[in-house]
Order: C-alpha cells, then sequence, then structure tokens
C-alpha cells in the first residue's frame, strides 16, 4: 500500500502545524527523499520508522532547513520555510531537535547550554533566561546539575538537558532523532518519560525512534519509511497489529 491509497488518519488534534508536499531530495545520484507528503497537526505526535538508511534523518533535518530540499514545499504553521538568512534563523528556532548525540557545548555549564539560544537568539534578558531554564531543568530532573558540565553528567542526563535546551525556545513543534539510540538501556526511560510527558502537554513532536514501547503508548500516528518514500501511516494500534505493507511487515518481524 502506498501513502497515497493509505487513508488519512484523523488524529482531531487542531489545524496542520507541519505541511510537507512533493518533497523531493537527492544526494548527488541518490534519491534521498521521494515524493513526501506530510502533515502534523498541531499537538500531534508522529512517529517516523522504518530501515537504516531510509531517509528519517533527512526528512527530520528538511524541517528545520539543516538540509535544504530539491522540489516541493515544507511550511510551518501556514508560512513557507525560508532558504536563508534572518527569516530562516527565526523560522529555525520554532523547530526544535533533539539529535542522537547530544550536542551540547562542552565548556558551559548546564545552564548556560539552556539560557544561550533565548539570550542570543529570542533576546531574552539573561535573569529571565535562568529562571526559565532552571524551571525546565527542573522539569526533565536535572534542576540539581545547573551549574555543572555536561561531561559530569551521564548520557540520559545531558539527554534531557538537551531536551530543556530546545524547550527553552518555545518551539512549536519538537524534532526528535532517535534521541534514546546512543543510551545506555537504564538510561532509555528517562529520557522516554520526559518525551512522554511532553506529549501529554500537547507538545506537538516529530519523533524517529526504534522505541515501539513509546510507539504504541505516545504516537497518535506511526509514518513507515522506507528507501526514501513513505509507504504506509496508520495508528500505532493498526500499524503493529495489521502492517499494510510488505516492507513494514518485514521490519517489524525483525524489530520485535
Ligand atoms: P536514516 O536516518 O533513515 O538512517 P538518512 O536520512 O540518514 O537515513 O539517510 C538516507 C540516505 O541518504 C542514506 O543512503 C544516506 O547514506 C544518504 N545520506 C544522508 N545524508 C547524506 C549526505 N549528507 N550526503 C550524501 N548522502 C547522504
Ligand atoms: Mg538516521
Amino acid at each position: 500500500m502506498t501513502a497515497q491509497e493509505t487513508a488519512p488518519v484523523s488524529a482531531g488534534r487542531g489545524e496542520p502545524l507541519v505541511v510537507l508536499s512533493g518533497v523531493q531530495k537527492h544526494f548527488g545520484q541518490l534519491h534521498a527523499l521521494k515524493d513526501i507528503e506530510l502533515t502534523v497537526k498541531r499537538g500531534e505526535v508522529v512517529v517516523v520508522i522504518g530501515p537504516s538508511g531510509s531517509g528519517k534523518s533527512t526528512l527530520c533535518r528538511t524541517i528545520n532547513r539543516l538540509e535544504t530540499i530539491d522540489e516541493g514545499s515544507i511550511t510551518l504553521d501556514g508560512k513557507d520555510l525560508p532558504q536563508e538568512g534572518k527569516a530562516l534563523a527565526a523560522l529555525r528556532a520554532e523547530v526544535g531537535m533533539v539529535f542522537q548525540s547530544f550536542n551540547l557545548f562542552a565548556h558551559k555549564t548546564i545552564l548556560e547550554n539552556v539560557t544561550l539560544g533565548p539570550i542570543k537568539v529570542r533576546g531574552v534578558a539573561k535573569a529571565e533566561a535562568e529562571k526559565k531554564a532552571r524551571e525546565l531543568l527542573d522539569r526533565v530532573g536535572v534542576g540539581h546539575q545547573a551549574e555543572k558540565y555536561p561531561a559530569q553528567l551521564s548520557g540520559g542526563q545531558q539527554q534531557r538537558v538537551a531536551i530543556a535546551r530546545a524547550l527553552a525556545m518555545e518551539p512549536k513543534v519538537m524534532l526528535f532523532d532517535e534521541p534514546t539510540s546512543a543510551l545506555d538501556p537504564e538510561m532509555i526511560k528517562e529520557v522516554l518519560d520526559v518525551m512522554v510527558s511532553l506529549a501529554e502537554q500537547g507538545m506537538t513532536m516529530v519523533v524517529v525512534t526504534h522505541e515501539m514501547g513509546f510507539a504504541r503508548t505516545a504516537a497518535h500516528r506511526v509514518v513507515f519509511m522506507a528507501d526514501g518514500a513513505i509507504v504506509e501511516e496508520n495508528t500505532p494500534e493498526e500499524f503493529f497489529t495489521n502492517p499494510g505493507s510488505d516492507r513494514a511487515k518485514d521490519f517489524l518481524g525483525k524489530i520485535l
């Protein structure tokens, strides 16, 4: 079944926030994104799964223009993603991203990591940025680590700081690209718990993950990619119990 043949799943949670339409992306000869049609509604949690190399990271990276696209359009809250310049920086600030590697600034404290963006990009006063940062660090369970440096924290703690740092910019949507893949097993849950609570608070999220437990509990919709295309999208219940495509069946057979 192709994405076009799949009936759209009505999550019923508000208007379209991120809309990709006819998106094509090549890396030289490689057709990395093939005619991607994807709408993420406000408050919706979309989990993207698929084999390695299927284009999941590229999809995330196009949504905040870390990658350009060859054709098609991407809109955020009704506005076209600008190609460059100040307009791009402003729009990018509305898209929070959390990567597999935590990407914290090693020579800055946890608190500084979280306040840097709001102060530099949003022009927030230092005292206000710190107050907000401490609230966010409390929320993700690392408030008592604010004065430390990233290397003094565990991987799970660093990733929760990375989430707090993204949230400090008050993004309209959060993208997570395999946020727990680099973590030791005992730290995965503490990061997933933060993500589940974000989802429950109504954050719009696009999450690339192999954590099927998260997909089952938190996703409104699962998007399955293979070879640069969206092969199938469905509710988690339908997708896991009754995958429509052979590619998805094959993939689920390997990971479940
Ligand atoms: P996934 O995240 O699903 O594993 P990616 O989006 O990282 O897949 O990659 C999709 C395909 O695009 C892969 O074949 C990968 O090698 C290729 N690719 C990704 N980024 C680049 C790049 N910057 N230059 C060339 N090829 C790339
Ligand atoms: Mg990837």
